[in-house]
């Protein structure tokens, strides 16, 4: 059975995470308790690959839409506490969940972790994690990407954070690891070498296809909503 991994947060830092999870073969599950900040956005315009920008709530649903096709489960439900089992993780949403790694990549708001004791940086009402370069934490197994490990507030570090994280699980799984490439055929076996783990080799066909494939994905994702204001703001005429 492969190992198993819990994001708790589906904003950038947290999907990333579980796209590079995912692809390495653990089975991954992501909660998220509603909306992801960057749904406030109003044009975001500073994430690379997009020239004129992208609307925010587009550049999510995709990104969400990338993890399902990795093999991410999502389970739309707020983590309220997570403690030590069998020599893993239990997660308590509304119901019971196990994993052998978890990620936070929520909120600033950590009080779900209340059971560890973990270095915590207070700043005003926000709470986030101290992590190591590779977004380990001092508990064994745990790990803290995007906002809540005190990273800049950009999309993009967030995500960046986030594959740093994702990579560092599959680094401590079972999972051998050289790097997530896809690289045409001939790549390393027209040198003869083996494919080295985590990696793949396509031929022309598979090549062409997955393009194909890439441009009728992006296709479904022309309508977009507009933004979502701060709760605080009275909007009411
Ligand atoms: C108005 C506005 C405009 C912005 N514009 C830009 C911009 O132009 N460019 C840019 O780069 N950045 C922008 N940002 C910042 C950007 O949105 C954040 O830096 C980024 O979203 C952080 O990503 P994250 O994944 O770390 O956290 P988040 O996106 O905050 O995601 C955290 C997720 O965790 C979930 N969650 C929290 N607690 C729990 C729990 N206990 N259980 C389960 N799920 C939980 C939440 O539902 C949320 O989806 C903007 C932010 C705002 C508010």
């Amino acid at each position: 059975m492969s190992q198993r991994v819990a994001v708790v947060g589906g904003g950038p830092a947290g999907l990333t995470a579980a796209i590079y999870t995912a692809r390495a073969g653990l089975e991954t599950t992501v909660f998220d308790a509603g909306e992801p900040i960057l749904a406030r956005n109003a044009h975001l315009e500073n994430v690379p690959g997009f020239p004129a920008g992208v609307n925010a709530r587009t550049f999510l649903e995709a990104t969400r839409e990338q993890a399902r096709r990795a093999g991410v489960e999502f389970v739309d439900e707020r983590v309220e506490r997570v403690t030590r089992a069998d020599g893993g993780f239990r997660l308590d949403a509304e119901e019971a969940h196990e994993a052998d790694f978890v990620v936070a990549a929520s909120w600033p708001d950590v009080s779900y972790l209340d059971d560890f004791e973990l270095e915590r940086i207070e700043r005003g009402s926000k709470t986030m994690l101290s992590v190591d370069e590779f977004a380990r934490t001092e508990v064994e197994g745990l790990y803290a990407a995007g906002r809540v490990a005190r990273q800049y507030h950009q999309a993009v570090v967030a995500a960046g954070h986030g594959a740093t994280a994702g990579l560092a699980v599959v680094e401590d799984s079972d999972e051998p690891i050289y790097h997530d490439w896809v690289a045409p055929e001939g790549y390393f076996t027209g040198r003869d070498r083996d494919v080295p783990p985590g990696c793949v080799e396509i031929d022309e066909a598979e090549r062409e296809e997955r393009e194909a494939e890439s441009l009728r994905a992006l296709s479904a994702f022309a309508a977009a909503d507009p933004p979502t204001m701060h709760p605080s703001v009275d909007d009411e005429d």
